[in-house]
């Protein structure tokens, strides 16, 4: 892990170019040669001590000067066989200088770069090694989860490598990374970093393009004297030897100072990589002194990591699996539980389970109809009304996801400890309904292994380089942000967008063929309704005729007992023809068209007023219209039968000395107001029924009580609504509505 002193500017060690370091570690000595005359054109300062050849001549001259024949031979064999462009090979081993070498070859600008290095024995045969990764690899396979593979994982490496300390280590989206597993030498009270966050700064841009470019890098011991190269300029390119893929790469400064740090005096490093691309690395540590690791054992763990490169992805995408079917199931309960319902609040919010075991969030939110409801831990409703309201205007899908809100809207950070993330679901695009889920800010959630009050026993300026800073840096990085919504996720938001449509759209359906049921059903009885009242009135109109008839032509000879008969029997029927045309009337408004003008309600009133004067005269009513009626959509002739029937019920049913009618609206409905007798609450529903009336059919020249069935049927059937406030013996208002631009 590298950090930067705060003198440097990260974006400086982003630039650094590491891989041009002209110098190499002091375990070994490097050497670039011509092919195929094998020349040698560059080499470390430290041949003498090392090879026991000094630079001097050794520079310019044949490797025949280092080398003896046989082994040469094995090299251009080697070289002639092996394409060496990547990854430096293994060619042979060689005492040289009382000691014995592996010397590895690589090509590189131009030239073949030779590494000595010195060797040091195994303490377990091939044969052993083999046997410990094929047991290793065994067990790998049957563990269940990425982080049961890679606690194995780390345990198995240090045991095959005898570290003190071997961590796993993976990057995360941002460039941070994270401790995920730790396997740690016990009794030498060394500080777990399990859990801990780094910042991307460090491990920079140029380590992470080398780590990725070569799967293993051992530095033996972190105190080492970096070796020189010379010349530094490759005479071939004059310019200095690209050292990105050899072994003995000399590290950056600020790297080992850091490894320091944390107590580290050896070190080796392996990369895991997934589809392509560096995921994490396998960073082991050793506290009691150098380490080298024999190039057998690092074989081994080499192999050892590119099988869990392989066999991670496998349980990373597991995983990923697993989680989506968990999505799948909680979305199914969910939609289920609407069903059971019929209502989101009580569908979504109320019932196991929730939206809140649907994707991983802290607190959630439902907006349907204008109507907010708040589960778990979220910001008050002051503070999710306007970011509904700015949602509305700023969602161009009909997800969104953010894992820092105040990034977007700045007054989110007055909650950014409750919702730092927010994924936001709009059911359609015309209809501001949403679900929310919200996020905590990570720091709230981050697992700190050790103790972040603990004093830092380590001069100041070298503060920056502890793995403590670091995670300070990160925190202060993380601020205002929440975990951040995997696509899983947002996919499983659409999923579960698109199943409540699809129920929703489903009950659309129920209903609309039920309400096709019931308007036919309707339509019967209005074709009812006008038959029987058309028909009856046919025979009625004779019994009416005959009773005129008999009256006046056998009146004169009926005694008065008789004569009383007669005129209740023509009473009777007129009655009847009374009843049945306003059954004709109420059957009529139920079956014919309805125009869509625009109309006035100022003139249908004006014209309503006028049918109606005579009586108003009669009665001494004062008629007020109060301000100006709206204009609506609607059929003129059917808008002024209400008015009638509502003006001349007013007009009627009052007892009192000065009687007042007051027409007019407001931002609710039309209404008319009389300061008559009043209707007791228990028949203010009743009275809309027909035939129903409230009186005699003689008190206040009431009629036959189909007026305000009517009248109901007609509003009903403009897309509106009609009811009414009473004060019994004080006051009558009487409200509708036309439709939604209705009468507001
Ligand atoms: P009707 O033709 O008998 O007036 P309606 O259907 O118009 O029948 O009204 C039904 C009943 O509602 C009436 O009989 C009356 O008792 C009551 N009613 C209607 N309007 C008023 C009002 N403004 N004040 C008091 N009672 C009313």
């Amino acid at each position: 892990m590298l950090v930067t002193p705060p003198t440097i500017d990260l974006s400086n060690c982003d630039r650094e170019q590491i891989q041009f370091a002209s110098a190499i570690l002091d375990h070994g000595a490097l050497l670039t040669v011509t092919e195929p005359d094998l020349t040698v054109q560059q080499a470390s300062v430290n041949t003498r001590e090392m090879l026991g050849v000094p630079v001097e001549e050794l520079l310019g001259g044949p490797l025949s000067r280092l080398l003896e024949e046989p082994q040469l031979q094995v090299l251009r064999e080697h070289l002639r066989k092996n394409e060496l462009a990547a990854s430096p090979g293994f060619l042979l081993r060689a005492a040289l200088g009382g000691a014995d070498f592996d010397l590895f070859g690589h090509r590189r600008d131009g030239v073949l770069v030779l590494e000595f290095e010195r060797r040091s024995e195994p303490t377990a045969t091939g044969n052993q090694l083999s046997h410990e990764l094929h047991d290793a690899l065994t067990r790998l396979e049957a563990t269940p989860n990425l982080p049961a593979f890679l606690d194995l994982a780390v345990t198995q490496i240090r045991e095959l490598t005898g570290f003190d300390r071997v961590m796993a280590y993976k990057f995360l989206e941002d460039g941070s990374g994270e401790v995920m597993a730790e396997s740690l030498l016990e009794g030498e009270g060394l500080t777990p970093y399990l859990g801990l966050h780094y910042p991307p700064s460090d491990i920079p841009a140029p380590a992470r393009r080398l780590f990725s470019l070569t799967w293993l890098r051992h530095q033996p011991d972190i105190s080492y004297t970096p070796v020189p190269i010379t010349p530094v300029a490759n005479p071939l390119t004059s310019a200095p030897l690209d050292m990105s893929y050899a072994l003995l790469r000399s590290v950056s400064v600020m790297y080992s100072q850091y490894l320091k740090n944390m107590g580290t005096q050896a070190s080796m490093v392996m990369t895991l990589m997934k589809d392509g691309r560096l995921w994490g690395l396998v960073a082991c540590h050793h506290h009691r002194g150098p380490k080298h690791v024999p190039s057998e054992v690092r074989v081994a763990a080499e192999l050892m990591v590119h099988m869990l490169s392989v066999l991670m992805s496998a349980k990373e995408h597991l995983g990923s699996y697993q989680y989506r079917m968990k999505l799948k199931a909680m979305e199914s309960g969910l939609v289920a539980n609407l069903l059971r319902e019929n209502d989101f609040s009580a569908g979504l919010l109320h019932r196991t389970p929730t939206v809140l075991d649907f994707v991983e969030s802290t607190g959630a939110a439902l907006v349907v109809n204008g109507r907010l409801e708040l589960v778990g831990r979220t910001p008050t409703e002051e503070q999710v009304r306007p970011l509904v309201h700015w949602l509305s205007g700023h969602m161009a899908e009909e997800v969104f996801a953010t894992d820092s809100l105040a990034g977007y809207r700045p007054e989110a950070a007055a909650y950014s400890e409750l919702a730092s993330g927010l994924l936001a679901m709009r059911f359609t695009k015309s209809k501001d309904d949403y679900l929310l889920w919200f996020r905590a800010e990570q720091l709230q959630s981050v697992n700190w292994a050790g103790d972040p009050g603990k004093p830092v026993d380590i001069s100041d300026d070298q503060q920056r380089l502890m793995p403590r800073t670091s995670f300070a840096i990160w925190k202060e990085m993380v601020r205002m942000k929440s975990k951040p919504w995997l696509d899983e996720e947002k996919a499983a938001a659409e999923d579960l967008r698109l199943a409540i449509l699809e129920l929703v759209l489903r009950k659309a359906d129920e209903l609309g063929a039920l309400y096709q049921n019931l308007e036919r059903s309707h339509a019967q009885l209005d074709a009812f309704a006008y038959v029987a009242s058309h028909d009856l009135k046919e025979p009625l109109r004779g019994i009416a005729n005959y009773a005129v008839m008999l009256t006046e032509d056998y009146g004169p000879r009926l005694d008065e007992e008789g004569r009383r008969r007669l005129a209740t029997l023509s009473r009777l029927s007129q009655r009847m023809d009374d009843l049945l045309n306003s059954l004709l009337e109420y059957s009529r408004v139920g079956r014919v068209n309805f125009a869509d003008a625009d109309v006035d309600l100022n003139q249908v009133v004006a014209e309503a007023l006028d049918t109606l004067r005579v009586r108003m005269e009669a009665q001494g009513t004062e008629v007020r219209v109060l301000g100006t009626l709206p204009r609506v959509r609607g059929d003129r002739s059917h808008l002024g039968e209400v008015m009638v029937n509502l003006i001349s019920n007013a007009i009627k049913y009052n007892d009192k000395e000065k009687k007042w009618v007051e027409i007019g609206a407001d931002s609710l409905s039309v209404y008319v107001r009389d300061n008559g007798i009043g209707i007791s609450p228990e028949h203010s529903e009743q009275i809309f029924q027909i035939f129903r009336r409230l009186h005699g059919r003689d008190e206040f020249g009431g009629g036959a009580g189909a007026g305000l069935t009517i009248t109901k049927k007609i509003i009903e059937r403009h897309g509106g609504r009609i009811w009414l406030e009473s004060t019994p013996g004080v006051a009558t208002t009487f409200r509708f509505t036309l439709a939604t631009r209705g009468a507001g």
